[in-house]
């Protein structure tokens, strides 16, 4: 019999013993909501979790099953679910409520986001990271008074059509609905290939932007090297073209300054969301006083202006939540908190390595910073063939590892991020579930068979 079959059969029916509460929801939730749930990565088969609460690094679902979460609905709970510096944050506003125009605490939000973030000259703040990108590109047009923007395969940029081609190896989009003429103004390029960026630039003089997620997160994680980005700076500075790095996913989580700390290189343009208000929904694009002129109603006259605007772009709540966020981010980092959180991944990478190999199943692992992606096939590994690769394995390994009171990732998703809230015990316990899931399933079984009929 299909070994792969084998496994998921036995995954899947310890799966739903256990998650009964969440079946019954999805039976309700299909009714109301496409896939039971609120976009397509929250949904996986035979059905999602669903969760009712969270703490640090621990999530309840709604049968009260306690895990180890290292989602963190997709990155942004870097200091864990409820930290007291987010939650004093957001009650300290409470008396003003949600929502006001030109509250005092945007000021003191931009005024902190200026100390902490090299390219933060001045802020605009909105909603969604792909909100903050598409405001971000408009900026960049508006100042350079040209159309083309320049991304690289693998980035993903949030919802924005113009930007949901070449997520993968090609220039197809992701899914359908994106029509052609949207990605009209997008080239893409292959990411750290300096000469077939610099072929680019001179066969051309309309190229308003380059964008670049400095964690090539999307598509797996590859990473982008010191000297790809170091270049891309120089190379848009000399044609004056506006380098904006998408910091959505790095910003805070590579460190206090996020990746442009971290490498010690500024852009133009910067769009921060996810960590930056620790969970609440925050989104802003930074840049020098120079770029973000257009947006300034105080302008010049000679500056082409952007029209940007945004109904919950003062939200009070989200605010709050940013202050409490960074301030505890600040902390940290005077500590060397996140070297220390960096090097408890980096020791959770090698016992996942190890206990893979001692059973003789090829994995390869992505990580970057507190960040990580493992793929278990035997592949070369390069991004270029890892799009499209059977993903079966992992994503049972991921539901195999809820079974064992731990979310390591979901399945269809399976990035991990860690909090500053796992500790220790809590990479003890995600490394002993590890152990317990490859005894318990025949995993060693199903990836031979995988080998086999590649
Ligand atoms: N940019 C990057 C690099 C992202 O990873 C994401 C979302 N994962 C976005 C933009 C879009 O952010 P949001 O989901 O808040 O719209």
């Amino acid at each position: 019999m299909d070994r792969i079959q084998i496994l998921r059969d036995q995954v899947v029916a310890d799966y739903e013993q256990k998650t009964p509460g969440s079946r019954s929801l999805f039976e309700r939730a299909a009714k109301a909501l496409p896939g039971g749930a609120s976009g397509n990565l929250r949904y996986f088969p035979p059905y999602p979790l669903y969760m009712s609460s969270g703490d640090g690094c621990r999530a309840v679902d709604v049968n009260g099953s306690t895990y180890v979460d290292s989602f963190l609905c997709n990155g942004p709970l870097l200091l864990g679910h409820r930290h007291p510096a987010v939650m004093a944050g957001i009650a300290r506003i409470e008396e003003v409520g949600s929502l006001v125009v030109n509250p005092e605490i945007m000021i003191e939000c931009a005024e902190k986001l200026q100390q902490v973030i090299p390219s933060a000259e001045r802020v605009r703040f909105l909603n969604s990271g792909t909100e903050a990108v598409m405001t971000a590109l408009r900026y960049a047009r508006a100042y350079t008074r040209k159309t083309k923007v320049v991304k690289f395969y693998g980035h993903y940029h949030g919802q924005d059509d113009q930007l949901l081609v070449g997520v993968g190896t090609d220039r197809r989009p992701l899914g359908h609905g994106v029509p052609e003429s949207s990605h009209d103004n997008t080239l893409t390029l292959p990411c750290d290939d300096i000469p077939a960026f610099e072929e680019l630039l001179a066969s051309r003089d309309d190229i308003a932007a380059v964008i670049i997620d400095p964690a090539m997160h999307g598509s797996g994680l590859w990473g982008v090297s010191r000297e790809f980005l170091a270049a891309l700076r120089d190379l848009t500075h000399e044609a004056a073209i506006v380098l904006i790095f998408d910091e959505v996913i790095t910003g805070f989580r590579m460190g206090l300054s996020g990746a442009q700390g971290y490498h010690s290189i500024t852009p133009d343009l910067t769009t921060l969301a996810k960590a930056l208000s620790g969970g609440e929904r925050l989104a802003a694009v930074v840049g020098s006083a120079e770029v973000m002129q257009v947006t300034d109603p105080l302008a010049p006259k000679q500056v082409a202006r952007v029209f940007q605007s945004g109904t919950g772009n003062d939200a009070t709540f989200a605010l709050a939540a940013a202050l409490g966020a960074i301030g505890e981010y600040e902390r940290l980092a005077k500590a060397s908190e996140f070297e220390a959180l960096f090097a408890r991944v980096e020791g959770l990478e090698v016992t996942i390595r190890a206990a893979f190999e001692a059973r003789g199943i090829a994995i390869h692992v992505n990580r970057v910073c507190s960040m990580m992606q493992l793929f278990i096939t035997d592949v070369e590994p390069k991004f270029e063939n890892f799009v499209g690769v059977n993903t079966e394995l992992q994503d049972l390994l991921h539901l195999a590892m809820i079974n064992e009171g731990v979310i390591l990732s979901l399945p269809t998703s399976d990035h991990m991020y860690f909090s500053f809230m796992h500790d220790h015990e809590a990479f003890g316990e995600i490394a002993a579930a590890l152990d317990v899931v490859l005894e318990k399933y025949p995993f060693a079984e199903a990836f031979r068979e995988q080998v086999q009929t590649r």
